[in-house]
């Protein structure tokens, strides 16, 4: 609620220009820099062909670029579309298991222009030691995925995570993950960050659960809470551990919603754009190979 007068006027006005996080901001437009190719986890809906599916549509194969191709890329991107004021890092890995094509690319993206809200996705493994350099190249708005705050349901999310050197597997490597969730959040909202949280929703797996996990989110001082449903299908990417996992309903995300929404502001308007996203929200375009704008149909 943006009337709450416990928000700073700077925390308005960067919640209402940015696309994502407020439908105001949808005179504004955002693109995603596809730079980051490693995870450092697994999640049983990922199928590693395709973009993170944390914040991106599965079953879309983004094409890797340089950070100095990114940043060509936006350069050329604003002198046709000069409402793009949000360059974001979405995958198609995660952003922060490849710190130094993410933070080259953001930092050159804010040299070409001052005014751009830097903005990055994440599961949130890499995150607590990353939010000094995070602030120190200026990123505003970030995006943690965050399915759960309970190991056993972790467990059957995550089948693995690569952390300090080591695969951990089952409850051990949800814990982890989990704690370093909610401290990379933390951490990032003690910096002045604008956090939004995705929560994908499996039925059966945290449908359950979303009511606590809301209410912990908000303990942490996350700022928006955005539930998205798993898109299942086994031919665009997701498959959850082959189990033939079915996707939720639109009732089931409505109730979810509710069920959260008495703790977090909640985000509906989400579009699980791809990770090399161009455009206003819901309006991507695609680029060609002399990466002219071209309009695509969702
Ligand atoms: Fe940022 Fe996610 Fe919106 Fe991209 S889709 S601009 S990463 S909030
Ligand atoms: Fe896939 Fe993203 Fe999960 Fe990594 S964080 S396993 S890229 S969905």
């Amino acid at each position: 609620n943006l009337d709450d007068p416990s928000l700073s006027s700077d925390v308005v006005s960067k919640v209402t220009s940015h696309p994502c996080y407020s439908p105001e901001g949808h005179k504004y437009a955002r693109i995603h820099l596809p730079v980051a190719p490693a995870c450092n986890i697994q999640c049983n809906y990922c199928n590693r062909k395709f973009d993170c599916s944390n914040e991106s549509r599965p079953g879309v194969v983004s094409k890797l670029l340089s950070p100095a191709k990114g940043v060509q890329r936006f350069v050329k991107v604003k002198e046709r579309i000069p409402e793009t004021n949000v360059v974001g890092i979405a995958g198609p890995g995660d952003p922060l298991a490849n710190p130094a094509a993410t933070l080259a690319t953001l930092k050159a993206a804010a040299k070409q222009d001052s005014d751009v809200h830097l903005c990055v996705s994440t599961n949130g493994l890499a995150l607590l030691e990353l939010v000094p350099s995070l602030v120190k190249v200026g990123v505003s708005h970030l995006t943690i995925t965050i399915n759960c705050i309970d190991a056993a349901i972790g467990a059957k999310i995550y089948p693995w995570i690569y952390f300090n050197h080591k695969r951990l597997r089952g409850r051990e490597a949800s814990q982890v993950l989990i704690d370093r969730q909610l401290a990379g959040l933390k951490a990032a909202v003690a910096a002045g960050m604008l956090v939004k949280v995705n929560t994908v929703l499996i039925p059966g797996i945290n449908d359950h659960h979303i009511e606590a996990l809301a209410q912990e989110l908000k303990l942490h001082g996350a700022l928006l809470h955005n539930i998205m449903p798993l898109i299942s299908d086994p031919a665009h990417g997701t498959y959850f551990g082959l189990t033939g996992q079915r996707q939720p309903t639109e009732d089931e995300v409505a109730e979810a919603r509710a069920a959260a929404g008495s703790n977090m502001a909640q985000m509906s308007h989400c579009q699980q754009c791809r990770a090399d996203a161009v455009g206003h929200l819901g309006q991507d375009i695609d680029l060609d190979a002399d990466e002219s704008v071209k309009p695509v149909q969702q």
